[in-house]
């Protein structure tokens, strides 16, 4: 039962430490696995694990003791391309195009990200933020490219192209080196200028998500989240001018957050019309700012137990049912206006009439009528809330700071 050994952080150089010392090839000895029955005993096997740092392992009493702190990479390039070849490609493309029609693998350009988001867990690399260089990215790109042939890529990271400079460089090298795969990235809206979005198009970005979280500066504020209203809207407009499609991951429910803000991020995603939307509810993820100041309100609540993608775990403004029902309010809108203007474009060329335009017509109505039964629904249970909304949070950050990222050169 349980782990003898638990790889903490980054886990590259840490695993192969641990398995030449299990094995005995880093000249440590060793006898088999860590939680194998051998002919050592476990003072002997805990002596050996001790000398790796990056580890939680059991001492001779059977307690977790961690041993050394093990160094972030700094080195982003040193690292080797991801293992393709223990994945059987083939049967990954069959399911995916299966289950989306397009077959999509994964690249990671950086690792971390130096911003204050006050609920954005970050146990890994803290406010540390490392880059490949985009040689190297555009490198492997061109590699997927020759060897897999996929249709999208998904780069993974927190922050795509922090750096300035990177997204044009990455740009210029993906053209010259014939390495474009389509594919969807996540930004700050503050990122986005008129030179990154149209080296994101040039590079065939085909969806940008940006954390936009709110149409309320004052909750975006609160979150420390160092971004504005305004540059949301100015981001969109830019990468939609450059030909990039735009998502939103969207969140409600931060404590303070009130009936005037929840509109607000409503009119934000009316008037940017962006191609996607992500909602779901502000979460308490151990580790965070957040979750150390509402954690007296969670009680006998513990994450991932007593909760689901839209359970609101402390004390919101609003009943739960009030969060669901914004949730499919938030999707309706959307969904009525994309179908919307699906239409709007056969009518103005109704030679192009198809199948897929019809059933546009029936979600328009669909969702029509559900907008203006989920918005009765809201009403009613915005009322229901007895007690005084909860004060907002105090953030620790003024909105000038948080927009800095934190200065790499500071961190150990
Ligand atoms: S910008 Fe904010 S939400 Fe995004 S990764 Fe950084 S800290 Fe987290």
């Amino acid at each position: 039962r349980g782990a003898d050994v638990v790889v903490a952080g980054e886990g590259e150089v840490t695993l192969v430490e641990l398995l030449d010392t299990m094995s005995g090839a880093s000249g440590r000895g060793g006898s088999g696995g860590a939680g194998r029955s051998t002919a050592e005993g476990t003072g002997d096997r805990t002596g050996r694990l001790k000398s790796v740092a990056g580890l939680w392992i059991r001492d001779d009493d059977g307690r977790a003791v961690r041993t050394g702190t093990r160094p972030i990479i700094g080195d982003a390039d040193a690292l080797p391309l991801a293992a393709w070849d223990l994945v059987d490609v083939e049967r990954y493309r069959s399911i995916w195009r299966a289950r989306h029609g397009y077959f999509s693998m994964n690249v990671v350009t950086t690792r971390g990200c130096p911003y204050h988001c006050n609920w954005c867990a970050k146990p890994i690399y803290g406010q540390r933020y490392t880059a490949r260089s985009p040689e190297k990215v555009v490198d492997e790109m061109a590699w997927l490219k020759a060897t897999y042939q996929p249709d999208h890529l998904w780069i993974a990271d927190d922050i795509f192209g922090l750096k300035p400079g990177w997204i044009e460089r990455f740009a210029a090298l993906v053209q010259s080196r014939g390495a474009a795969i389509p594919f969807k990235c996540l930004l700050r809206a503050d990122q986005v200028t008129d030179s990154v979005a149209r080296a994101l198009r040039a590079a065939e970005c085909r969806t940008a998500w940006i954390g936009a979280e709110s149409g309320s500066q004052r909750i975006l504020d609160a979150m420390e989240k160092g971004t504005r209203v305004d540059q949301i809207a100015t981001a969109t407009r830019l990468l939609h001018e450059a030909g990039v499609e735009v998502g939103f991951f969207l969140q409600f429910g931060y404590p303070g957050e009130i009936r005037e803000d929840i509109d607000r991020t409503l009119a934000m995603v009316r008037t940017c019309a962006p191609d996607d939307i992500g909602v779901s509810v502000s979460y308490p993820l151990p580790g965070t700012t957040f979750y150390q100041r509402v954690q007296a309100q969670l009680g006998q609540k513990r994450n991932w137990v007593d909760s689901n993608d839209l359970e609101v775990m402390y004390h919101a403004t609003y009943v739960p049912d009030f969060y669901r029902a914004l949730h499919a309010l938030v999707h309706s809108e959307f969904r009525a206006r994309r179908a919307a203007d699906a239409l709007a474009q056969v009518v103005a060329r109704p030679w192009t009439f198809t199948r897929r335009h019809a059933r546009a017509a029936v979600h328009v109505a669909y969702h029509r009528v559900q907008v203006s039964l989920l918005r009765r629904r809201l009403s009613r249970l915005a009322g229901l809330t007895a007690a005084a909304p909860p004060t907002g949070l105090i953030p620790l950050l003024t909105p000038d700071a948080a927009a800095v990222p934190t200065d790499q050169s500071s961190l150990k």
